[in-house]
């Protein structure tokens, strides 16, 4: 979806605001998974737009404490964003740091929307239309605490969002299949791409039935053409210094929203991070089909390859059902192997088990390993349907819930039984009285 940023000085109000446009009674919202801690991005909706809101208030101190000009922080900000508020306090008026700020706005030729935020009463009025004279256009009078204006703000800002096509987290179908390279900065999936496309890009021109679009790029692997999205992300890589952890996380999910298989790159000289674990969240969250690639094969030694094996059990056991690769950008190894793990897990992913071999499986299942009996009462499945695929879903009808224990060995033996190498499965239950 859209990106609107919040930017402003700090103590103006954007953490309020956020908090006040995610509790109107339209916005429906939800964290963006794997960003756990600082929570700073949120999926909301107004009157049936989709939009991703970002709230810089959270990061205004780097890692050691200090605080970055607002005017720097800012600018990342609106890089990122399709359309930008910009809060002032409105007890105050603009002061030279918004003033800069606004010199850098008109740089960026960006749809903003101008906030005078702590606006209660009329007296109040007085520091407000003077913001005028900002050349932001008409200043909206808010009240983050109390609510007043928001909705007004809201009516503007998803005026002016682009009309894209709303993908928020819906897959794309047709063309070429699409893949989202994703991995912590350094890992080198910009090695990766450029090996991949080498002397065998594809130009878009050349691709039948497809929208050209500038982010993406399209590339020939094992005799087929794949739409690598949201490269110019992955390429971007000056600005990623400037930017933090959390921007990575937003092109993450941005890209796993546009694609139907993920590539998570790892690398092999570096110990598993807490970045590494969070993307793979959000790839896994995502319900996309999904591969794990480990670079920089070539930099492996005997000892390091003793811990490696040891840390991919104990980091990734939870994903141990993707397919893996290893590989490494600089030579070139292994890069044949990416086709067919990709080939594999979104074939995996659009599988549709018939709903007689799915009952005949947990059939044989309950009677040779029958749910625990719990307070006397023991669960019965009556009926399993698979209603869903990409990814594959599952529905269980039952006299009672399961335990997640027995739920969680069905799963096992779903994922023995059929093939579901590369794709995440979801069973849910519906309980019968
Ligand atoms: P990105 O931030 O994920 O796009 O990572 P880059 O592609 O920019 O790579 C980061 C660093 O790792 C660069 O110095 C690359 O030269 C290096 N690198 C990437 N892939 C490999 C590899 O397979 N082997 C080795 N030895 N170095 C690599």
């Amino acid at each position: 979806p859209p990106v609107l940023a919040i930017i402003g000085r700090p103590n103006v109000g954007k953490s309020t605001l956020v908090n006040r446009i995610i509790r109107a009674r339209q916005a429906v919202v939800e964290d963006v998974p794997g960003v756990t801690r600082d929570r700073v991005s949120y999926e909301a909706e107004w009157n049936g737009k989709d939009f991703t809101i970002v709230d810089t208030g959270g990061w205004e101190q780097d890692a050691k404490g200090i605080h970055k000009r607002v005017a720097e922080q800012a600018e990342i900000a609106v890089d990122e964003a399709d359309v930008v508020a910009f809060v002032v306090d409105g007890l105050v008026g603009a002061t030279a740091v918004d003033e800069a700020v606004v010199k850098m706005l008109r740089r960026k030729r960006k749809p903003v929307v101008l906030l005078a935020n702590k606006v209660e009463t009329e007296a109040h009025m007085a520091e407000v239309y003077p913001l005028w004279n900002l050349g932001l256009g008409e200043p909206y009078p808010i009240s983050a605490l109390h609510g007043n204006g928001t909705g007004d703000v809201l009516d503007a800002v998803v005026k002016l969002l682009p009309e894209t096509a709303q993908h928020g987290g819906m897959i794309p179908i047709g063309g070429p299949r699409r893949v989202a390279l994703i991995g912590r900065p350094n890992v080198g999936k910009s090695s990766l791409l450029n090996k991949l496309a080498g002397s065998e890009r594809v130009v878009v021109d050349d691709v039948a039935g497809t929208t050209r679009d500038p982010v993406d790029e399209y590339i020939e692997l094992g005799g087929e053409t794949w739409r690598f999205v949201d490269t110019a992300g992955v390429r971007r890589r000056q600005h990623m210094a400037q930017g933090s952890e959390y921007y990575a996380m937003l092109r993450t999910q941005r890209a796993l929203d546009k694609a139907e298989v993920a590539v998570a790159l790892l690398a092999v000289d570096e110990p598993t991070s807490e970045q590494d674990v969070r993307i793979l969240q959000m790839a896994v969250d995502s319900g996309r089909a999904l591969v794990i690639a480990y670079n920089k094969w070539d930099l492996l030694d005997e000892e390091r390859r003793y811990y490696l094996e040891r840390e991919i059990n104990r980091d990734l056991g939870h994903v141990s059902w993707a397919p893996r690769v290893n590989v490494s950008a600089r030579t070139g190894w292994h890069k044949d192997k990416l086709a067919p793990a990709l080939d594999t897990a979104l074939e995996n992913w659009s599988q549709r088990i018939p709903t007689g071999r799915l009952n005949a499986f947990l059939g044989e299942l309950v009677a040779a390993h029958p749910h625990p009996v719990r307070g006397g009462k023991q669960p019965r499945i009556l009926f399993a349907t698979q209603p869903s695929s990409r990814p594959p879903k599952f529905v269980l009808f039952t006299t009672g819930f399961l335990d997640p224990g027995y739920r969680r060995f069905i799963m096992r033996r779903l994922r023995e039984t059929f093939d579901f190498t590369g794709t995440p499965i979801d069973i849910s239950m519906r309980v019968r009285e």
